[in-house]
């Protein structure tokens, strides 16, 4: 039967568990991550920690899983496993600056539609050419919703501010009215709401609940057609035009220009290209120096500009990498004693420039055995015919290095690693290579090993 424990308990279990967590992950980790974490829920068998960030939990998760479930195990006296979750702080942000103290949450809860994000307010926006028409409309849009320009449609390579601006529109609105309503949703959660809504006979319901919206921001339209094309493309534009003719505001935002859209409603793209389009571009380097300045003080820390300029100029074209990178220095700086100087820092940013590092090439009992090291796992299970999450992880990370470190081809490194077939390791491939593209973690972890078998 489960266990039913409550909010103040699981606070304490945790609270007690700290001495002993500092013991046994350090106590610098400890502070930086685990101070700040709570427990969410706990079913007398899986217990969901909630952690600040990404960061936080990728770096406990590969860390330091095992050293947390001990520990609470050895509290409640039975085994804990560990789960984590990232969890958004529910006290407001210290950052005088942010606009968003005096912002009543409930509104933006109806409608289905996902909360917004306390970081992403203008204030928080640096403003320069590749964004001062964009910024200028959304601010415009915020003043007077319905009025000014409709709708306004912003459109960037991802990584360039777009859901940002749309949710400092979403923030401004609702702190100038707080009655105003204000629905922020991805293409992609309306198109699911759309399927269910059609699923269970509820699309009069769903077409209703859109109707008191003051403020639509619909955030990578495109994959409106991308994901299950008409439907819901015939829904969206229903919406739209609910909205549009009632002079509610709409907001959006796209990879694309509208006349690129994968749309097939002519109507709905000339509607959309009627309104106010406008573009977000890469910033320039004084510009991602400034926003690194924004940022580095937002987490406390004030960093010489000379560190500023060797980061902006080291990463180009997308500012989430830039922020990614930036928090890895900060974490650095919270769990190392060691004083920050540019070659420290250049040591911490390398996987961002390891493109360009020597190529050496390698063995394939090298890499197995290297990444069975790494991975605390053993060599035979690596090569051997077990397919849980433990190893299968561990072996794909080694397919895919031997894929890019030696000149064997597909079926040798299948053979190599178990007799597989060379479907089987062009699946690991594919599957480490998205990975690369799309998770910082993934990219430094593989980066971090190609260097160390490089150099050894
Ligand atoms: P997109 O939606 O275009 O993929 P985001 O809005 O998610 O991009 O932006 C990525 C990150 O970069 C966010 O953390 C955002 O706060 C930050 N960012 C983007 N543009 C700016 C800017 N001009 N000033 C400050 N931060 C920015
Ligand atoms: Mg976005």
């Amino acid at each position: 039967m489960p266990e039913i424990i409550s909010p103040p308990a699981l606070h304490e279990l945790w609270q007690s568990a700290l001495p002993q967590l500092a013991e046994s992950v350090g106590h610098a980790a400890c502070d930086s991550f685990l101070r700040s974490a709570q427990v969410i829920a706990y079913d007398g068998e899986t217990l969901l920690l909630g952690v600040a960030n990404e960061f936080a939990r990728d770096w406990l998760a590969d860390r330091h899983l095992p050293a947390i479930s001990a520990c609470l195990s050895e509290l409640v006296k039975k085994p804990v496993q560990v789960q984590m979750q990232v969890v958004e702080r529910s006290e407001p942000p210290p950052a005088p600056q942010s606009s968003l103290m005096q912002v009543p949450e409930p509104s933006l809860a109806t409608f289905g539609s996902t909360p917004l994000n306390r970081k992403y307010v203008f204030d928080n926006f640096v403003v320069a050419d590749c964004n001062r028409f964009a910024h200028a409309a959304a601010q415009q849009v915020s003043k007077s919703p319905g009025k000014s320009y409709n709708p306004l449609f912003i459109h960037s390579k991802v990584g360039l501010g777009k859901t940002h601006l749309l949710q400092a529109i979403g923030h401004k609105v609702v702190e100038q009215n707080p009655g105003a309503q204000v629905a922020y949703i991805s293409a992609e959660s309306f198109v699911n709401q759309v399927i269910a809504a059609i699923r269970d006979n509820r699309t009069a319901e769903f077409r209703r609940k859109y109707r008191n919206v003051d403020v639509w921001l619909v955030d990578d339209i495109q994959f409106i057609a991308a994901i299950e094309g008409p439907a819901s493309e015939e829904e969206f534009f229903h919406t739209f035009n609910t909205l549009y003719e009632t002079n509610k505001q709409v907001v959006i935002a796209s990879d694309a220009p509208p006349r690129h859209l994968q749309i097939m409603n002519d109507r709905l793209r000339s509607r959309l290209e009627m309104g106010i389009v406008a573009d977000l571009r890469c910033p320039d380097v004084e510009t991602r120096i400034a926003i690194l300045d924004k940022k580095a003080q937002a987490e406390g820390l004030s960093l010489p500009r000379e560190i500023l300029a060797y980061v902006a100029e080291k990463i180009e074209s997308n500012i989430r990498v830039l922020e990614g990178a930036l928090l890895k220095i900060c974490a650095h700086v919270s769990l190392a004693d060691e004083e920050l100087t540019l070659p420290v820092v250049e040591e911490i940013i390398a996987d961002y420039s390891a493109a360009s590092a020597p190529q050496r090439r390698l063995s394939l009992q090298y890499i197995a055995e290297y990444i069975a090291d790494q991975k605390n796992c053993s060599l035979e299970d690596m090569l051997g015919p077990k397919r849980n999450q433990e190893i299968v992880w561990p072996r794909q990370i080694a397919i895919y290095l031997a894929r890019e470190k030696t000149d064997s081809s597909l079926a040798k490194i299948g053979e190599f690693f178990g007799g597989r077939d060379h479907s089987t390791v062009l699946h690991a491939y594919n599957k480490v290579s998205e990975l690369l593209e799309t998770d910082e973690v993934v990219l430094w972890e593989i980066n971090e090993y190609k260097r160390a078998m490089e150099t050894q």
